[in-house]
């Protein structure tokens, strides 16, 4: 009988400040038989050629401060990892300079884990991931509805980076386009056309005006009519959060969700059918006081939440 561990993380016979910080002291492995979740840094920031660095160092930044975490989520009435069996997977083996070879060795390193059964959360690096993550995930569970938290839609027109790869991936038919929601998109935008050309890829987007104007329940509401049944892929790109409490991204971008706001939004997927998530753009280098990484763990914790209830 395994001894419950109220406090799985900070209280795991070592203070937060001491040890090897996997993500929330859970095991370092590879080894995935029996496993529910495995969590899987991908720090790559080759596709990042648009304003500030640092992403590659988000992944191991992000695990760092989930040490501060307790392990009971008192909104969800849940301890998952009590209920799951989740390991650090470590990070896919990247190559700074080769954002081709990388998108192959990603798909294929996470394909390999979908295979042997958990559900992978990925931790970002930046937001180009998402394409070849999509594409693991399409070939084990077919064309993904898809919640898209950002201040950017990503699909732009051009060469796969991270301004493209929910284009890339509709294109290549990952998404199924009757269930894609972008939420939280705002900024100055390339052209007038920049949101049009989303919406006619087939995204359902919320501008950050229509979210505020209509509410957090409300947004959650729309999410859930337009996932219905279907098999739902999350990516999170964090600077979808205002810079003021997430500042450590590469492309901010003024007047977004605040973190509770964040939380309340990935805690309302309860009860959809979550098969995968991403949480990208965290760059250490740019955050100040580790904020924008230890509301990245958090929301990791919701993610671990969700699938404990589910
Ligand atoms: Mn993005
Ligand atoms: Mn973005």
């Amino acid at each position: 009988m395994p001894i419950h561990n109220p406090n799985p993380a900070y209280g795991a016979n070592l203070e937060a400040f001491a040890g090897i910080p996997t993500f929330m002291r859970q095991p370092a492995s590879r080894d995935l038989n029996g496993v529910d979740v495995a969590i899987v840094g991908v720090p790559f920031e080759g596709g990042a050629t648009s304003f500030r660095s640092g992403t590659r160092f988000g992944s191991r930044k992000i695990r760092e401060l989930s040490l501060i975490m307790w392990g009971y989520n008192n909104l969800l009435k849940v301890a998952p990892l009590d209920v799951l069996t989740v390991v650090d997977y470590g990070d896919v083996a990247v190559v700074p300079t080769n954002i081709r070879e990388n998108i192959e060795a990603i798909t294929n390193e996470v394909s390999t884990v979908l295979e042997a059964g958990p559900t992978v959360i990925a931790l970002g690096g930046d937001h180009s991931i998402s394409f070849p993550l999509l594409r693991a995930h399409a070939a084990k569970f077919g064309p993904l509805a898809v919640v898209h938290f950002d201040s950017h839609s990503d699909t732009t027109q051009g060469d796969i980076d991270h301004g493209t790869p929910f284009r890339q991936a509709i294109e290549a038919g990952l998404i199924d386009t009757d269930a894609y929601i972008q939420v939280g998109i705002r900024g100055p935008l390339d052209n007038a056309n920049d949101i049009i050309a989303a919406e006619r890829l087939g995204a359902k987007v919320l501008t950050i005006d229509k979210c505020f104007e209509m509410g957090i329940p409300a947004i959650i509401q729309s999410i859930r009519e337009l996932m219905g049944e279907r098999q739902v892929y999350v990516s999170l790109d964090i600077d979808s959060v205002d810079p003021a409490y997430a500042p450590g991204t590469g492309t901010p971008e003024v007047g977004g969700f605040t973190s509770y706001q964040m939380l309340q939004l990935v805690r309302g997927l309860n009860g959809l059918k979550l098969v995968g998530f991403d949480l990208v753009e965290v760059s250490p280098p740019y955050d100040h006081g580790d904020i924008t990484a230890i509301l990245a763990a958090n929301l990791v914790f919701e993610f671990l939440s969700l699938l404990a209830i589910s």
